[in-house]
């Protein structure tokens, strides 16, 4: 394959750029691992969810800031991610390299915003740059490195929490823990970079330069995270994401083609006894199960 020579997306030097994943592998990973078919669903730049066998990939770093990345992917990954997925999470180190995966995901959720020139991107354009430096800044530890006051959070997000929605949105439970999205999200005046690892959530505040009504969950620029318990999520803007997220993957199954429709069903009627003890499966029955006591109730 032809060499692409560009400038990398963190460091500005000119190299052989990388295939980068936006968000991180291991989500990937897990996602397909726990899938009830081999596949997975990820919602594209544009809000668009789709059904793929990879996550979205694109030529962003050269090699050593991939690996600069890559530490503190694998470290949430060990000592984060996997623990609260198998429900073995007690305790949660208080460690820079939780603000710098939470800041290297934002950040480049904000890239590909920016390569596909996403309307939002121009809208908050000013905000945007300086935050794209401050944040580059803090990742490559650069001496004139300022700390700034935009927080960033990283939100566990359970079955109970997504329970009070189901009401409104039968299949909220199922759409946000078992998809991988990334994308600006604005409303009432508000926006920030939000990204959803399978329920793991990431929130780089781009205004205002506080997430409200949030205790517990701030990774940088201080750290919060797992040190108050419990985390508080009592903002309007991120439940109403979250239901609006649900909507799109609830659009999405419309839309899919009947090529990968038929690649679904093959791999269901190969497999049923995998789809049925996947932990897909397991989150799809559980939601099928509250939805029917929410229905029962007086
Ligand atoms: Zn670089």
């Amino acid at each position: 394959m032809k060499n692409q020579i560009d400038v990398c997306k963190l460091c500005k030097k000119d190299s052989n750029l990388k295939m980068s994943h936006v968000l991180p592998r291991f989500l990937g990973t897990y996602l397909k691992n726990t899938s009830a078919t081999g596949f997975l669903t990820a919602v594209d730049e544009n809000g668009n969810p789709s059904r793929s066998q990879d996550l979205y990939k694109r030529r962003l770093l050269c090699g050593q800031c991939e690996s600069v990345l890559n530490e503190a992917e694998t470290f949430f990954a060990e000592k984060v991610f996997y623990p609260f997925k198998k429900d073995k999470l007690q305790s949660i180190p208080v460690d820079d390299r939780l603000g710098r995966f939470a800041v290297s995901v934002s950040l480049r959720a904000l890239w590909i915003m920016q390569i596909v020139e996403h309307p939002l991107i121009k809208r908050w354009k000013d905000q945007l740059v300086e935050l794209e430096n401050e944040w580059r800044n803090y990742l490559l530890k650069e001496p004139n490195f300022v700390k700034g006051s935009h927080s960033h959070h990283i939100l566990l997000c359970n079955e109970a929490l997504l329970a009070v929605g189901l009401k409104n949105s039968p299949n909220l439970i199922h759409s946000v823990l078992r998809t991988s999205a990334y994308y600006l999200f604005e409303k009432f005046e508000k926006a920030y970079v939000f990204a959803n690892l399978a329920g793991v959530q990431i929130i780089s505040m781009i205004h205002p330069s506080d997430l409200p009504v949030s205790r517990g969950t701030e990774v940088y620029p201080n750290q919060t995270f797992g040190v108050q318990a419990p985390p508080g999520i009592g903002w309007g803007g991120y439940y109403q994401n979250l239901l609006e997220l649900a909507e799109k993957c609830d659009a999405a199954k419309g839309r899919l083609s009947v090529a990968q429709r038929e690649m679904i069903e093959r791999s269901l009627a190969k497999a049923p006894e995998r789809a049925a003890m996947s932990e897909d499966g397991r989150i799809y029955q559980m939601q099928q199960e509250l939805l029917h006591s929410i229905r029962d109730e007086p």
